[in-house]
């Protein structure tokens, strides 16, 4: 098998009726970009930048975190990047950043929040960002965000930073991209204005579905007890797709969704065209999408999401079409 999906490596990622599927891949640390070469991912569609403050044991400096973004950039040898800024709070602790005690941590003080309250830090991470990437573009987004005008704030933060190192001499990047992760619900009720203000979105699935169903990703006793591939999630995602389509925005799903093979059919058949997964699962999926005619597929999925399908079990709908495929 594995040798089987080695071999996929070098094969275009296109379904078997000619759609273009852009499969890249999730990282987090340096040690990760290898992978890039050996899975033949088309770039990073993640990166999880907090890695690196968690496996330290200070605060990184500005010099140490542009140092790391300028390998990163360097070992995906012209391969586009994501980066995402800080996710820190909630479940994942710095121990040197005094935080309080939450209750509902997942909820609380984290990420681009924590950004906000504490300008500072993301600044810092903003300018090791730009100045690493100055022969490069950057590509960032922003996490948790739950209203449109926190991407307008970190925007804000961006622009200021641009602004300084200008003065100071310093090269910028020519492209900048920015973008937000969608992965707090209410988002997906401000969506027009939302894709009128970004370069591109991306799905975090984890999180969405976690706050979709209200079910605490991490806690087994509940973790499943709701599925992803439910009528009501699959709508949620398929007003994503529609908007960002019809607003030119291009969107990606990087979630553990995209890098299983049944969620990923379904996601095609959803109209996403951008999937980004661990590396592990490049071959899986893409051994899936290439015998897959996704039109095809399209035509059967999107009437079970109508209102009033008499066949409600999209799982095993996709079951079926999958070992008739
Ligand atoms: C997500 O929430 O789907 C996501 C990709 O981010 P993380 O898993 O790092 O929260
Ligand atoms: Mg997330």
């Amino acid at each position: 098998r594995q040798a089987q999906y080695r071999r996929l490596r070098n094969k275009p990622s296109v379904t078997k009726d000619g759609v273009d599927i852009s499969l890249q891949m999730n990282a987090g640390l340096l040690v990760d970009l290898p992978h890039l070469a050996e899975s033949g991912a088309a770039g990073v569609g993640l990166f999880r930048t907090e890695l690196q403050f968690m496996v330290a044991s200070s605060f990184p400096r500005m010099r140490e975190q542009q140092a790391q973004y300028e390998q990163v950039l360097m070992a995906a040898g012209g391969k586009p990047v994501t980066f995402r800024s800080l996710d820190v709070g909630g479940d994942k602790v710095l121990p040197y950043l005094r935080s309080i005690q939450e209750e509902n941590p997942a909820m609380g003080w984290r990420a681009l929040r924590l950004g906000l309250d504490r300008p500072g830090l993301l600044r810092t991470q903003i300018r090791a960002l730009l100045k690493a990437s100055a022969d490069y573009g950057l590509k960032l987004m922003f996490p948790m965000v739950a209203d449109v005008s926190e991407f307008l704030s970190a925007r804000e933060l961006v622009d200021k930073e641009l602004k300084h190192l200008r003065l100071h001499g310093h090269s910028v990047p020519d492209r900048i991209q920015l973008g937000v992760m969608i992965e707090v619900p209410s988002l997906l009720f401000q969506l027009d204005e939302l894709l009128a203000e970004v370069d591109f979105v991306s799905v975090g699935s984890n999180d969405l579905f976690q706050f979709f169903c209200a079910v605490d990703r991490g806690n087994t006793r509940v973790a499943n007890r709701f599925d992803t591939l439910s009528v009501g999630f699959l709508r949620a995602l398929k007003s994503i797709i529609d908007k960002a389509d019809s607003a030119h925005v291009p969107v990606t799903l990087c979630g553990e969704l995209a890098g299983r093979p049944l969620e990923a059919m379904a996601l095609i058949g959803l109209g996403f065209r951008y999937l980004s997964m661990s590396p592990a699962s490049l071959g899986p999926v893409k051994a899936m999408l290439r015998t897959l005619d996704a039109g095809r597929l399209s035509a059967r999925l999107l009437p079970r999401l109508e209102p009033g399908h008499r066949e409600t079990d999209i799982r095993d709908f996709l079951r079926r079409y999958a070992s008739e495929m």
